[in-house]
């Protein structure tokens, strides 16, 4: 039986382990803190990424774990005129973190090996096939492909609060300005709904404690839901990430190495796609495994390589411009030049 180790067990991980057939793979995952508590952030889920749930039977759960977001605001300041654009009746599904995991752990079938490990070196893993699912700082394509992502000089201030936020329930609400942007919206939480936000910040890691420290002054002159939901904030429901986006590989696939989600392209939040597009390419290299043999791993390289660094590409030109002081006059315009509030 042809063997595949997956490094990572994280969104793209557990969903390729879930695809694979295992009356045809001998599969093991190799994850360095499985079951690891994490602050229940908010995942956006777009349709084209439930399609792809779907064919592995996971929409259902996934929509279940989460909730529908039906408006998304975006308010920018343009010379001190705020502007606002407002979708109504976007698709897309929203679900914490954990709940997600979950959902995908749930369907990874019982002869799936779980070997709890950090992989220092790739080339000393066994498998006919490798797969690099561990994320943006990946080893195995650092050792496989020799490259490294590039630092973006953003992090991402994310929290969680357990009241719910003072706006719609269906809605999320995002303010550029300055250079800065600030989210939030609804998060269904184990004991009901609760609140996401998150800020950008052109700053280095830190403690929490400091990144709150830092964002409640730096967004002092903001609209009263962002300055609220700030006061209210507690570093021990927040995490700080560096941006990471990483660069163009030319194939998905070296030798025995094969990549999918973060570790094939990293890329800003902005869009709200990386978890998406992972979970995509894992169903993708899944499903061409299951129907061709070990040569499904040259059509998934075809068919992924480029929507994924599209959309690696589209979101980096999104925080350049959500962050970029023309913010304003791109939304008054995407708005047709007529909603200003
Ligand atoms: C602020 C922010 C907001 C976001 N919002 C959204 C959103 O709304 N919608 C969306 O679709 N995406 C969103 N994303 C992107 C999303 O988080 C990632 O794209 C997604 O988690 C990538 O999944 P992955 O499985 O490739 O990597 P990861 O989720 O990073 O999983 C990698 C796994 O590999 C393990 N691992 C790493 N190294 C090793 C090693 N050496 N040995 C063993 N195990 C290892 C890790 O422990 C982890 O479990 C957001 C990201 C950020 C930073």
């Amino acid at each position: 039986m042809l063997t595949i180790t997956v490094v990572g067990g994280g969104v793209a991980g557990l969903t390729l382990a879930a695809t694979l057939d295992p009356t045809t793979y001998d599969v093991t995952l190799v994850e360095r803190q499985p079951g690891r508590r994490t602050v229940p952030t908010v995942f956006g889920i777009w349709p084209f990424a439930l399609d792809a749930l779907e064919r592995i039977k996971l929409a259902e759960p996934v929509r279940d774990g989460g909730y529908a977001l039906t408006s998304a605001v975006i308010t920018a300041d343009s010379a001190r005129r705020p502007v606002t654009m407002s979708r109504q009746g976007a698709t897309m599904w929203a679900i914490a973190r954990p709940a997600l995991l979950a959902v995908l752990d749930g369907a990874v079938p019982d002869t799936v090996a779980r070997v709890q490990s950090h992989v220092t070196d790739a080339t000393a893993l066994d498998g006919d096939l490798v797969v690099a699912a561990d994320g943006a700082r990946s080893v195995v394509r650092r050792q496989a492909w020799g490259d490294e992502p590039r630092d973006t000089g953003i992090v991402a201030i994310r929290g969680v609060a357990l009241t719910p936020p003072s706006m719609p329930l269906d809605q999320m609400r995002e303010f550029w300005g300055d250079g800065m942007l600030f989210g939030t919206g609804p998060n269904r939480l184990p004991h009901g709904m609760g609140t996401n936000w998150y800020a950008s910040a052109r700053r280095g890691e830190e403690a929490p404690a400091d990144a709150l420290a830092w964002a409640r002054e730096a967004y002092a002159g903001w609209p009263a839901l962002v300055r609220e939901t700030l006061a209210a904030a507690d570093p021990e429901q927040m995490v700080v990430n560096t941006i990471l986006e990483s660069r163009r590989p030319r194939s998905l696939v070296r030798g025995r190495f094969i990549l999918v989600g973060d570790a094939a392209h990293a890329m800003s939040p902005n869009l709200g796609r990386g978890a998406c597009e992972a979970m995509v390419d894992a169903i993708a290299l899944g499903e061409a495994l299951n129907e061709d043999g070990p040569d499904g791993v040259r059509r998934y390289a075809r068919s992924r390589l480029r929507p994924g660094q599209r959309t690696r590409a589209a979101a980096a030109a999104a925080r350049r411009l959500a962050l970029s002081p023309r913010a304003g006059r791109v939304v008054l315009r995407l708005a047709g030049g007529s909603s200003r509030a």
